[in-house]
């Protein structure tokens, strides 16, 4: 089998009885609780053609074939039993169109590469918190980047077309002119979308040249307090153009505390810092730490490392439309999180945009909770999947839906659905049927 594949490619194959397979294996995801699941064969594509012919390859042999970026999805929704594990890592290229407006990046970019190459043309994109998160992972769930709100609620709304390689091993460019249904599809199905992605045009924006950001820091019995201060921003004239968000975290003291993080997007300085002394004006007493504004860049708030490095894993979230009683359940949780390296996260949103474009990315609410459970030591493993597991139960009153690109759709399959309206649900099940009628492409649930 692996004999036929190897002439037609320049990229890589592993297979299982290769001595370096579980090292290229565990290389593949960002989480260092790496799920005991084995496809045949690992196969690193260097081109678009590699992709064609591991798609064809499979589709002949009846093989599932599952399609790796970066491998910054929390669940591994890459690594299954069986099959190929296609990786397209390698397809990080990225380059102006002549109108200095559109870029074509590769979904193998990362944002931080993305946002540097973007800066050299004074352009910007709302691409992820993290700087190693691939793009095209990102953009096929939906994407929540960056100045999100302003630049499109979700990312992939700047999506103008998508190259993919169907399950026919055809090369396509699906837009909303060619082929709606597999475009709308690539706009939020994330790991069920039934195609490879190989290139995204994307639309930039102008580089935030007044970019700035402030920060405070409040005991965590403030955790309410501050919730309905960002909130009410959020709701008033400036929502749009700043972002705010909390972090609930442990210190290094054994305590807690409630990290207020807003970072205006500007194209002007003067109107980034007094976006950001509006904020300030409002803010609740009490404050152990501020700090800002200060101006930032996306390099530095890379460098700052919002998300923080990896580690043993669990992820989970929910949109709700009660973010102060979502923030204080949240916080309760993080109290009694195992580990101190657990971090929750809110994310304080306008009302959504009633004019978003036809996307498989469809549910939004004004708070954003993602949480996740961070530890060190594989002994601590169910303890920490078990917090996990309750705070996802106490949260679910408020839970209005989850994001499918941070919710971990392996582990909790019936939780896929409630990542997409009851019709984008129905309507990728018959993407999927129309696209991928042999189930080449297996969802991840
Ligand atoms: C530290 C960290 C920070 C993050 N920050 C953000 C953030 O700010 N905003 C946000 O929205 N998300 C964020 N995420 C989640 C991230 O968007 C997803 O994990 C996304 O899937 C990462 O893209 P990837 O290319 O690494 O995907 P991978 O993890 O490699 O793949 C995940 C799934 O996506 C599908 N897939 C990936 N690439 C392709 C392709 N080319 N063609 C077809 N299917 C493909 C596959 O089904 C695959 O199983 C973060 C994740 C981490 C770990």
């Amino acid at each position: 089998m692996i004999e036929a594949l190897l002439p037609a490619l320049t990229g890589t194959v592993t297979a299982r009885r290769d001595a370096d397979y579980e090292q290229v294996r565990r290389e593949c995801t960002w989480v260092l609780n790496v799920p005991p699941r084995r496809p045949e064969l690992i196969v690193r594509a260097a081109s678009v053609e590699d992709v064609v012919a591991v798609v064809r390859h499979a589709a002949e042999r009846r093989m599932p074939v599952t399609v790796k970026g970066t491998g910054h999805s929390h669940a591994a929704a890459f690594l299954r039993d069986g099959g190929i594990m296609l990786d397209v890592s390698a397809l990080a290229c990225a380059r102006m169109l002549d109108d200095g407006i559109t870029a074509q990046v590769g979904p193998g970019i990362r944002s931080a590469e993305v946002a540097a190459f973007l800066a050299g043309h004074g352009r910007a994109f709302p691409q992820g918190h993290s700087g190693g998160v691939g793009i095209g992972g990102f953009l096929l769930g939906g994407g929540m980047g960056f100045n999100g709100v302003a630049w499109g609620e979700f990312s992939a709304a700047n999506v103008e077309a998508v190259d993919v390689v169907t399950a026919a091993g055809e090369l396509l460019t699906v837009s909303a002119e060619q082929h709606p249904d597999l475009f709308w599809a690539a706009r939020g199905a994330g790991p069920g979308f039934p195609a490879v992605a190989v290139g995204f045009r994307l639309r930039t924006f102008p580089l935030p040249a007044g970019m700035h950001s402030s920060r405070w820091t409040y005991p965590f019995e403030a955790a309410r307090a501050v919730a309905q201060w960002l909130q009410a921003h959020a709701d008033g004239p400036d929502g749009a153009n700043v972002e705010r968000f909390v972090s609930l975290e442990a210190t290094a003291t054994g305590g807690h505390v409630c990290k207020a993080v807003a970072i205006a997007f500007e194209r002007e300085i003067a109107d980034a810092r007094a976006a950001l002394a509006t904020l300030a004006d409002s803010a609740p007493p009490g404050a152990l730490d501020a700090a800002g504004p200060a101006p930032v860049s996306f390099a530095r708030l890379y460098a700052g490392g919002i998300t923080g490095e990896p580690g043993r894993t669990v992820n989970d979230t929910i949109w709700t439309d009660d973010p102060v009683g979502a923030t204080v359940a949240l916080a309760r949780r993080v109290e009694l999180a195992p580990s101190p390296r657990t971090i929750a996260m809110v994310d304080y949103r306008p009302a959504p945009s009633r004019s978003l474009p036809d996307m498989a990315v469809s549910i939004a609410a004004r708070g954003f909770l993602s949480w996740g459970a961070k530890w060190g030591d594989q002994d601590d493993d169910a303890i920490n999947v078990g917090w996990n597991d309750v705070t996802q139960a106490a949260l679910e009153p408020f839970s209005a839906g989850s994001y499918v690109n941070e919710t971990d759709v392996v582990r909790h399959p019936e939780r896929a659905r409630r990542c997409f309206t009851a019709a984008a649900w129905e309507r990728l099940l018959d993407v999927r049927r129309e696209y991928d009628p042999r189930g080449l492409f297996p969802p991840a649930w």
